[in-house]
């Protein structure tokens, strides 16, 4: 359950604290910088601060979101989990994407890769027919390992979801995979808006 976030504003600062100098804090800032929230008494009508409370009233995530009300959006997300693994954090973070898709423009969010969340993400964009934008190495963690930063977005209008066949990308990319056949094509930039040539619908390469 969602709830103004000001009513457990102690208990967040708190848990996010407990986090500090460690690769969570990182998914959460795209840096390595530590962060807590700055949680208002009464937020402007374009800031949103929810506690996801749990059974018993159990804090276990903090969701945050920006609308932008003239462009019709929502945007500068942040998610926080306090109860890893716990499955009714997704639950209300995807119930209100959802909500927000439904009423306004377009949604955008951005997440570290590495990041467990990004699964649900994945599979969440690719019902919505939303948009993956990949910045490769833009992330350097404390073990030297460097994370891409990602951009979701679902926008209103582009949301048929086409019929499409997928490709799976083999060898990183270079080549994609009919899941009919299982045959190698190469993967160049001409094969978007190719049609599969086994069944015919518009070919879709997918990781
Ligand atoms: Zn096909």
């Amino acid at each position: 359950m969602l709830v103004p976030a000001i009513l457990y504003k102690e208990e967040i600062i708190k848990g996010m604290q407990k986090y500090f100098y460690t690769d969570d804090m990182m998914f959460e800032t795209g840096c390595m910088d530590n962060w807590t929230p700055n949680i208002t008494e009464c937020p402007e009508g374009s800031q949103f601060q929810y506690a996801i409370v749990g059974n018993n009233e159990k804090l276990i995530g903090y969701l945050a979101y920006a609308v932008d009300w003239y462009a019709s959006k929502a945007y500068n997300f942040g998610l926080f989990s306090f109860d890893r693994g716990n499955p009714l954090v997704g639950k209300d973070v995807f119930n209100k994407l959802e909500e927000l898709i439904n009423t306004l423009h377009r949604v955008e969010w951005r997440a570290v890769d590495g990041n467990p969340a990004c699964r649900g993400y994945d599979r969440f964009i690719k019902r919505y027919n939303g948009n993956k934008h990949i910045l490769k190495d833009c992330i350097k963690d404390k073990n030297g390992n460097y994370h891409d930063d990602i951009i979701y977005e679902i926008v209103k209008g582009g949301g048929v979801i086409e019929d499409v066949c997928e490709w799976k990308s083999a060898h990183n990319g270079e080549f994609i995979k009919n899941p009919h056949t299982n045959r190698l094509c190469s993967n160049e930039p001409s094969m978007k808006n190719v049609y599969c040539n086994t069944c015919g619908k518009k070919i879709k390469a997918v990781e």
